[in-house]
């Protein structure tokens, strides 16, 4: 492999498996292998003494000592604890996912020498915490975090930029294509722990995300434990005993659902063997069964997708291609039902493991070719080409500010802006001081829908300080909330009596503050994963 590339990796940091790829000197995507010889590496921790295993054999080792094993970790990331201890401890989701990056890092720069640079995948639909909390842990794995993009966004990258090697190598055919007619794609991604749901339309030069929506806690480990509970109510009829109820049982349990799961991808039916004090259950499951066990999940999405569709007052009539991505996407159920919703075959032409990766990737050098040193060629070509592309990606939540109501005391959620609005976004609102004299300003941030600030999201408390001296109660106070293209979240003040930008001191519920990162980072540093 080369050791001459952008200087950018791009990392799909997924909830079950993650993948890295880097550009090639000729400007084209390509995955980087783990040490294993794989593409992609599972996203688990296993913690044995004083000994950190990433990947392959963790996952393989936590199935047998699950109580030592991280897995499932973005799902918990931007809350500040780990939903369980491993190995005995408690643990910062930040610095779980750290130590998968950490290994995704020394992994590819075994093969293209030293890596700084990176931009990381999210989910559309995470929000700011979540957001925060993922560029920490890039920067734990000592990476410094060029950019955070949507997945959604990263896989239309890639699917322009294969089209365009497909259709019209590099002259720019499959973009010009669309100077006659923007197209409108439907990106469905359902990974192991995530759904994501995005509409882009694709312009020669322009992909905007119209409208986007989710569930970060929807996603293939929910259709396993849906077989995972199968396999233990059939187990229990022939032995009466409950295998859920043993870690260890459960952990196998887990492993032969997903197996079950990929087998009935590729047949009608199978047969999974569950294990549990000393007894056995062979117990065939049919795809149909699996079907009829997961329909409500896959509702899920159906309902999601079709809500975003109408949301922004379009028909399946006007979407014009339907792209796969993830995993999961795999199970024959997903197309069979984009199928009949849609009316359109889904594009499965993307690998659904490594194209996020390789948009996160393409992106890193469209920000070069904006930013960066002249690259080499034949790089040159190919990014000059990129260097006119805006991606225009939308919140997928509102941003608003817990309000209280003066006749009931509560405290309402005032949307400043709504979802799906066009990034990066300002808004300013002018609140007015409470009392005599006051020296801040307290400002409670809130993401969500609902109209009771209990409801949302809290971000984060902003105090505005440094205002006047002796302000009379009742003065303007100016409050400017943003949305930067990559969905963080920033506030300003402004004294509206002197005219001063206040300073912000920012408390966002539970991350990692600037001194705990160093420190991490400093440990990390000197941990050495196997
Ligand atoms: P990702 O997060 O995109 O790596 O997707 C991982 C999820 O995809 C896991 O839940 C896997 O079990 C699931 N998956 C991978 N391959 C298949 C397949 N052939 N059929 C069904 N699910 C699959």
């Amino acid at each position: 492999m080369s050791n001459s590339f952008s200087g950018v990796i791009g990392i799909d940091l997924g909830t079950t498996n993650s993948c890295v790829a880097y550009l090639r000197p000729d400007g084209t995507p390509l995955t980087i292998p783990n040490r294993e010889g794989d593409l992609i590496t599972p996203s688990v921790v296993y913690f044995e003494d004083d000994l950190i295993i990433v990947g392959k054999e963790a996952k393989r080792a936590g199935a047998l000592s699950p109580e030592s094993a991280a897995v499932c970790v973005k799902r918990d990331i931007g809350l500040p604890e780990f939903s369980h201890r491993v190995a005995g401890k408690r643990q910062r989701p930040e610095v779980l996912s750290a130590l998968v990056l950490k290994r995704l890092r020394e992994d590819a720069e075994a093969k293209i020498g030293p890596v700084t640079d990176a931009v990381i995948t999210v989910p559309a639909y995470f929000d700011d915490l979540r957001r925060k909390a993922t560029q920490d842990a890039g920067k734990l794995a000592g990476l410094n975090v060029l950019d955070i993009i949507n997945e959604p966004t990263a896989a239309a990258l890639a699917y322009a930029f294969d089209s365009e090697i497909h259709i019209g190598g590099r002259n720019g055919e499959f973009l010009s294509q669309l100077s006659t007619r923007p197209e409108i794609t439907l990106v469905y991604d359902l990974g192991g722990g995530t759904f994501d749901v995005s509409l882009v339309r694709m312009s020669p030069d322009t992909f905007e995300t119209l409208a986007t929506d989710g569930d970060v806690q929807l996603g293939g480990y929910d259709w396993d434990t849906r077989l995972v509970h199968f396999l233990a109510e059939e187990f229990h009829r022939e032995h009466g005993s409950e295998p859920c109820s043993d870690p260890e049982s459960l952990a196998w349990l887990y492993q032969v659902a997903e197996e079950t799961k990929l087998a009935l991808s590729a047949r009608q039916s199978t047969r999974a063997l569950v294990m549990h004090d000393g007894k056995r259950s062979a117990v065939t499951v049919t795809r149909d069964k699996f079907n009829e066990l997961t329909a409500d999940l896959l509702l899920r999405t159906e309902t999601t997708a079709q809500l975003l569709v109408e949301g922004v007052e379009l028909t399946w009539g006007d979407v014009d291609r339907v792209l796969l991505v993830g995993g999961m996407t795999r199970a024959p159920q997903i197309t069979d039902m984009l199928h009949r919703v849609t009316g359109r075959t889904p594009d499965t032409s993307l690998s659904a493991d490594e194209s996020v990766a390789h948009g996160a990737a393409i992106h890193g050098g469209i920000l070069r070719s904006k930013s960066g040193p002249q690259p080499v060629e034949p790089l040159v070509e190919r990014q000059k080409q990129w260097a006119r592309f805006t991606t225009i990606d939308v919140n997928a939540h509102s941003l608003g500010i817990a309000v209280r109501d003066v006749s009931t005391g509560l405290y309402g959620n005032s949307i400043l802006i709504p979802k799906n609005t066009p990034l990066p976004i300002s808004q300013t609102e002018v609140f007015r001081t409470h009392d005599e004299h006051q020296s801040k300003v307290r400002v409670r941030v809130l993401e969500g829908e609902a109209s009771d600030a209990e409801a949302c999201r809290q971000i984060g408390v902003f105090d505005v300080e440094g205002l006047a001296p002796n302000l009379p109660k009742g003065s303007p106070i100016e409050i400017c909330c943003s949305y930067t293209a990559d969905g963080r979240i920033h506030v300003s003040g402004k004294d509206v009596t002197s005219g001063s930008i206040a300073e912000i001191s920012i408390h966002r519920t539970g991350d990692m503050k600037a001194d705990e990162i160093e420190q991490s980072r400093n440990e990390l540093d000197a941990i050495r994963i196997t």
